[in-house]
């Protein structure tokens, strides 16, 4: 079991034997301790040290140092500079964007595993039931025929529709066909998955650069892995780079990750988490908040 941030900083508090205040000695001790526990959740070690920098000006503010319980009030510094962080500018809604002439089209990216065409179920399924939309799905994954059959089983049981393709096609064909039967069908929103690989790959990244070319989609979502940890950041950076990302969605927070890479990968990339995946079922999806994110990563 991790020692969570409170329990971290009570100890470092009874150390400091009736000393009521905060002084440098006793404030570096307990950022020693925040730098530990951000470690632990799985935080990029350029984000914790550029995140400690903003905590000991903070700390060494009135807010703490004027404090009866100066370990309290610097979990609570911490828990709000993680939670801003993460929330980021506030004009950016935390929400799927379809304001658009419909067809909406959400690209999905990310590697082989992160999540994708799970999520792809998700939330054909949350914007049916949420939002009242009428949904297609379809996969442009021609490297894996188990991809596009797993696919059409998600897409089938939350009881949206699924366009068909195969793997003797190009992706971009596909993606443009899907496109034109959404527009004469009268969809809102079209998710399209795409391949993964297991790493980074120049051709992948073609890949889906051009299908984001073609597609000119309102929201292209970065699905990763919350167990990936620290690597988190990298895959980040790369697909960043790539694409204009403009949103994440976490998976795979019911295993026992800390949640540290929502915050690096909103650090790093700058782009807003929209979604966290909680389940490998249907329904496992959540819309992010920053605030509760903030206190799973502390512990
Ligand atoms: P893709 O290769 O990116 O399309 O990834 P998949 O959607 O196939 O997911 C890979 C594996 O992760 C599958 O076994 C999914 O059931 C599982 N998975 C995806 N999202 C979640 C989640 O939020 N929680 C859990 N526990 N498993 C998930």
């Amino acid at each position: 079991m991790l020692e969570n941030l409170t329990d971290r900083l009570s100890r470092v508090v009874k150390t400091m034997r009736g000393q009521a205040r905060l002084t440098e000695a006793n404030t570096a001790e307990m950022l020693r301790e925040i730098r530990l526990a951000l470690l632990e959740a799985d935080v990029a070690l350029p984000v914790v040290k550029s995140l400690l920098e903003q905590i000991k000006f903070k700390a060494l503010g009135e807010e703490v140092v004027g404090s009866l319980s100066p370990g309290q009030a610097l979990v609570g510094v911490v828990q709000r500079e993680l939670a801003q962080i993460m929330m980021g500018d506030t004009n950016q809604s935390g929400e799927l964007n379809l304001a658009t002439q419909p067809p909406a089209v959400v690209l999905m990216a990310g590697l082989q595993g992160a999540g994708k065409t799970t999520s792809v179920g998700k939330l054909a399924k949350w914007l049916q039931e949420k939002k009242k939309k009428k949904v297609l799905t379809v996969s442009c994954d021609v490297y894996r025929p188990a991809a596009i059959e797993q696919l059409e089983t998600v897409t089938k049981q939350v009881g949206a529709e699924f366009f068909p393709s195969n793997v003797n096609q190009k992706p971009n064909d596909i993606a443009l066909a899907a496109l034109d039967w959404a527009r004469r069908h009268y969809f809102d929103v079209v998710l399209v998955d795409t391949a993964g690989r297991l790493g980074i790959d120049e051709a992948l990244m073609q890949e889906i650069q051009t299908l984001h070319t073609s597609l000119n989609p309102i929201e292209t979502l970065f699905v990763v892995d919350a167990m990936l940890g620290q690597d988190a950041v990298n895959t980040a950076k790369a697909f960043h780079e790539a694409l204009p990302l403009t949103g994440v969605i976490l998976t795979k927070l019911d295993g026992d990750s800390r949640g540290g890479a929502a915050l690096s990968v909103r650090q790093v990339t700058g782009v807003p988490l929209k979604f966290i995946g909680v389940a490998e079922k249907m329904d496992g999806l959540e819309s992010f908040d920053a605030q509760r994110m903030a206190n799973r990563i502390l512990g």
